[in-house]
């Protein structure tokens, strides 16, 4: 007898398989190509601070680690196969995912294009399971990916890559609260963290026309700061200066992955400013109400962004010529990568070439 074919597509990855763990090779199958999925050929996938908090299992209850665990949701490479229902992309296209794959596509989110928001939960890219609650999702540290091609997203682009892998999460996740809360001209904007979602903050918020400062703890960034396209810099550290910014900010948003006193950054509001955290620190933070109350200011947060938004986010960065500013290593730097990134030390994402993996 001869064995059925199996059409499960092998997959070569890294994983890491505890907290403490090092990455390390692991290779898995994803499934067989259906008819609305594509299947992509990973070029590049980007370090999001998300990974190093979920592969450390820092999140934790809140977030529980699945091990063993494939990280990566900045993804981008081209399409080696399509399925037979479709009609979005063709083989070669360049092709992103992020940090979801699937939702129930029927709820009030899902059916407004926010399937981050998904009632039922989306299926992330990984640290997570498909829709069916079993199968676990292993993400971008790899060299494959199927994925029904509603959730993939198209870029354009000829040339290199690796400057676009960033956008599918650090991108969307700055451009989709600057846009809700109105950065634009006459708008005095001010990024809190100058890391992979900070540096694509500034570029955003500059190419939507605002007037922007960069609130840092590294003071050895503010010439890349302004490079970047902030006119003013902030070294938090310096209490003088920071005492004078006060009420300086239209809106701010914190994109800062450690504890720290989200009041020092309130302070620095104006008249009913509104501070956006999309960074998540692994512990709660105090809030004193004052912060809050003086100054009719607001307090809001913000996760990556739907599908229709990341594309739009993506046809903005493609006309506005705003890629990331990448590292691109192999995948046995990981570790470093992990442990450069944690000390503020990476100009401004690491990206992993998953060509030769
Ligand atoms: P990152 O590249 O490590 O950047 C974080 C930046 O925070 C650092 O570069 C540093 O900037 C600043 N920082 C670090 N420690 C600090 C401290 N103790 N006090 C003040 N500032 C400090 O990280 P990332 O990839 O941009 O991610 C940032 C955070 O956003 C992470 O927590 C990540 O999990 C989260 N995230 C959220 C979403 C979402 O949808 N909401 C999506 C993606 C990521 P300076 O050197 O300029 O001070
Ligand atoms: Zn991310």
């Amino acid at each position: 007898m001869i064995a059925a074919e199996t059409k499960a597509v092998a997959t070569k990855g890294y994983a890491t398989h505890g907290p403490d763990a090092k990455f390390a090779p692991f290779e898995f199958t994803r499934r067989e190509v259906g008819p609305n999925d594509v299947l992509l050929d990973i070029q590049y996938c980007g370090i999001c601070h998300s990974d190093i908090h979920q592969a450390r299992a820092e999140w934790e209850p809140m977030v529980p680690s699945i091990f063993p665990m494939v990280p990566g949701h900045e993804i981008v490479g081209r399409v080696s196969q399509v399925g037979n229902e479709v009609t979005k992309f063709a083989i070669g296209d360049a092709v992103g995912i992020g940090c979801f794959i699937d939702s129930c596509r029927e709820c009030p989110a899902c059916t407004t294009g926010v399937e981050q928001y998904c009632i039922k939960g989306s299926a992330l890219t990984y640290n997570s399971t498909e829709m069916d609650r079993e199968t676990p999702t292993y993400g971008g540290y790899s060299n494959k990916y199927v994925v029904d091609e509603k959730y993939a997203l198209k870029v354009n682009a000829t040339g290199d890559l690796s400057g676009i892998a960033p956008l599918l999460c650090a991108g969307i996740t700055t451009y989709s609260p600057l846009k809700r809360w109105g950065a634009g001209p006459g708008k005095k904007v001010a990024i809190a963290g100058l890391g992979g979602l900070g540096h694509m903050g500034v570029k955003i918020a500059a190419a939507m026309g605002a007037d922007v400062t960069v609130l840092s703890t590294s003071p050895s960034k503010e010439a890349d700061a302004r490079k970047l396209g902030a006119t003013h810099f902030l070294n938090m550290k310096d209490a003088d200066a920071t005492a004078a910014a006060a009420g300086s900010f239209d809106l701010i948003l914190d994109t800062i992955s450690a504890n720290h006193d989200y009041g020092a950054y309130l302070g620095l509001l104006g008249l009913q400013g509104v501070m956006v955290i999309v960074g998540v620190p692994t512990e709660p933070t105090p809030l004193n109400a004052f912060s809050l109350i003086g100054g009719n200011k607001a307090l809001a947060g913000s996760l990556i962004g739907g599908i229709p938004e990341t594309q739009e986010m993506l046809d903005f960065c493609a006309a506005n010529n705003i890629t990331s500013d990448v590292e691109v290593i192999t995948p046995d730097r990981i570790e470093e990568a992990y442990d450069r990134t944690v000390k503020s030390d990476v100009r401004y994402r690491f990206v992993i070439d998953m060509q030769n993996a």
